[in-house]
């Protein structure tokens, strides 16, 4: 069996058509979406991200602002621009884009994002909703798979579902979501003894863990939807999943590629929830 590729791009490009529509319609209405962007330090692959989310933004027609602050800038600087954010009526999402320099306790900082512009899903309040299975953001990686699942007309009641990794912001609400699908979800991590038992009985098997293709074919059950996550880069420059995708892809139904499959996903649902923010906001 050959799978069939599960393709992110195409799917976030028809996604982010609708999107344009809705952020349109809203801007017509006097509340354009706006998302705020803030970036602490230098990391190369954090100003990838960053970049990428911006010009998403404006290919969609939503109003986007970046904030870049040094390294060594002090958290309470951070905090206060965040307070300032949260107090802007024309923004309805701010990220912040993680990792953090040491200074920072990233917890306190995410926690200072008001609960009601937190397109990432990150705040407290938002995850406690997204466990009682009554979600107002979902984190934006879970949020893309199960698009992509739903996208296929994958009915997820009663199947068996693998996890690889526990994080806050794959693993556990991916969790959660699979959960409130009706799935039978098994979380699998560092820890966890014998791996290859627990992804060999997925009928649906995410992997989140950053290790290149660790996940073999012998490993995926015949005929199952693999769902990697990973962003994994190879030393030679090349960019790779957490799946053997040439081993899996002869034994699972259904897979999405390194790149093109899961990351595209995860930036439209970043627009996708600031656009839900800006709707709740015109609402009030
Ligand atoms: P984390 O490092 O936070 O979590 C990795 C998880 O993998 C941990 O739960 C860890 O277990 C588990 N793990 C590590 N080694 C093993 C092993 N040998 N067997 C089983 N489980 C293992 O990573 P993230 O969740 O943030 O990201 C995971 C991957 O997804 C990365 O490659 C990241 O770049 C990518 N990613 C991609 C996104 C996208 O848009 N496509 C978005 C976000 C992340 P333990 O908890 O025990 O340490």
């Amino acid at each position: 069996m050959t799978a069939k590729i599960l393709d992110g791009n195409a799917l976030s490009a028809e996604l982010r058509e609708s999107l344009r529509q809705r952020a349109a319609e809203l801007a017509a209405q006097g509340s354009k979406p706006g998302l705020a962007v803030i970036l602490v330090g230098e990391n190369p692959a954090s100003q990838v991200y960053v970049r990428n989310k911006i010009k998403a933004c404006e290919a969609v027609g939503v109003h986007s602002e970046k904030y870049e602050f040094p390294a060594d800038t002090p958290p309470e600087k951070v905090l206060h621009k965040i307070a300032a954010l949260n107090a802007d009526p024309k923004i309805h999402g701010i990220l912040v884009q993680l990792p953090l320099p040491p200074q920072f306790d990233e917890d306190e900082v995410l926690e200072a994002v008001s609960a009601e512009k937190d397109v990432d899903g990150f705040h407290a309040e938002n995850v406690g909703l997204l466990a009682q299975g009554n979600p107002r953001f979902i984190s934006c990686t879970p949020y893309g798979v199960m698009e992509m699942l739903s996208s296929e007309g994958i009915s997820l009641r009663g199947m068996e579902a693998v996890i690889v990794g526990r994080s806050n912001i794959v693993g556990k609400p991916m969790a959660l979501l699979l959960i409130g699908a009706s799935a039978t979800v098994t979380v699998c991590h560092s820890q966890t003894r014998d791996l290859a038992f627990h992804t060999r009985r997925a009928d649906v098997l995410v992997a989140a863990v950053g290790k290149a293709k660790m996940i073999t074919g012998d490993m995926v059950k015949p005929g199952a939807v693999v769902i990697d996550v990973g962003i994994n880069r190879l030393p030679d420059g090349k960019l790779c999943g957490d799946v053997d995708f040439d081993s899996a892809k002869e034994v699972a139904s259904l897979i999405t590629p390194v790149p093109g499959g899961v990351g595209p996903m995860t930036i439209t649902m970043l627009l996708a929830n600031t656009i839900e923010s800006a709707d709740r906001a015109a609402g009030k």
